[in-house]
């Protein structure tokens, strides 16, 4: 078991993958205006994003470089999507009305 865990330690770390072309955004490889949600859904933002946090990015994540109305714009769209939102994004949303 010992042995296993250093074996998907050691391939965890050793992942990489190459950059996206240059017209591509750089953290999600989609194109898409630098005040947009970042992709959340592609495959190289999973990894990329997993690989410098230890964790899956969610749609906070994604819209965490947008600014504010654009934020409270996405929210309000991903929870009539159906989208369940971090718990501290739906405080924060509570808070501003
Ligand atoms: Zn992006």
């Amino acid at each position: 078991m010992k042995n296993y865990k250093i074996i998907l330690s050691t391939i965890k770390h050793n992942l990489k993958i190459l950059p996206p072309r240059t017209d591509l955004c750089q953290e999600c490889a989609t194109k898409h205006d630098i005040n947009e949600p970042h992709n959340r859904d592609s495959l190289y933002y999973q990894i990329h994003f997993k690989m410098k946090n230890g964790r899956s990015p969610n749609w906070e994540d994604a819209i965490a470089h947008c600014d504010k109305v654009t934020k409270q714009l996405w929210r309000k769209e991903l929870i009539k999507l159906g989208e369940t939102l971090p718990e501290k994004a739906n405080k924060k949303e509570v808070k501003r009305k």
